[in-house]
């Protein structure tokens, strides 16, 4: 089926059951496949994850998802300067799951002027210009997607980021139309994630094995040491307030990405 005809076919009115779940904070007493259990069952089939196959936990849910139900939905955004070993895995898990990814591009003609303003890697000159190429490739393409669905699930954890530290659970995103997010994962550590894929033999970007904490697009992801703050891979020439993306954070605090 057509992505658009998908989202078509979507928006479902948050109702007082799932009001009132959010507002007992009950849910984040739940599990990860509890928290998606209940998504799956209220949600399908305009639930969606959220996963730009550059991240361990955003593989960790899909694999969760899909054992839960096989017709789980999977989003992704092509910003057309995603490397390789991110395409590699995108493919890996079409074949290994059988499941379609749903690609989002941003749109073509805000890329052209975008690249005949700023030039291809204008992002590094400004923390303005780095937020217009993340909302051009990134933000809008989000938002344009996620107005077709009802629910999306990332894999937001609190121990990612001071940002990230207030992140519930089950939430109602208000940067995206009041739609419903699901956290699932938000009380993981890292070793939890990757014992998950160690015990799940889940797949990953195969970046992450050559120090890349997570891969986004290509220019702007990089290998880190051991010791060093993992967000320190991704807009390093920054400072550590400007670096979020947008996507999981309201614009008006820090711009935009992913
Ligand atoms: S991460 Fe870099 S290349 Fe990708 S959209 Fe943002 S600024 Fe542009």
């Amino acid at each position: 089926m057509a992505v658009q005809a998908v989202r078509q076919e979507s928006k479902k009115t948050i109702d007082n059951k799932v009001l009132g779940i959010l507002s007992s904070g009950q849910a984040e007493a739940w599990s990860a496949e509890e928290i998606l259990g209940w998504g799956i069952k209220y949600f399908s089939p305009n639930l969606v994850l959220s996963c730009s196959f550059g991240a361990r936990e955003g593989m960790v849910l899909f694999d969760m998802m899909h054992r839960i139900d096989p017709a789980t939905r999977v989003f992704t955004l092509d910003t057309g300067r995603i490397p390789q070993p991110t395409y590699d895995l995108m493919d890996r898990v079409r074949d290994r799951y059988g499941t379609r990814v749903e690609v989002v591009f941003p749109r073509a003609d805000d890329v052209e002027q975008l690249v005949s303003d700023d030039g291809l890697n204008g992002f590094y000159e400004t923390i303005e210009k780095r937020q217009r190429c993340c909302r051009v490739r990134k933000v809008e393409p989000l938002e344009r997607y996620l107005a077709g669905v009802d629910a999306w699930v990332s894999g937001l954890r609190r121990e990612q980021n001071v940002t990230r530290s207030h992140v519930s659970k089950i939430e109602i995103d208000e940067s995206h139309g009041g739609i419903v997010k699901l956290n699932p994962i938000a009380d993981w550590t890292t070793d939890r994630v990757l014992e998950y894929i160690r015990e799940h033999k889940v797949a990953i970007n195969r970046l992450h094995g050559e120090g890349y904490p997570s891969v986004g697009c290509a220019p702007c992801s990089r290998a880190v040491g051991p010791d060093d703050d993992p967000r320190s891979g991704r807009w390093w020439w920054e400072n550590s307030e400007t670096r979020e993306c947008g996507i999981h954070v309201d614009e008006e605090d820090q711009g935009s990405g992913i």
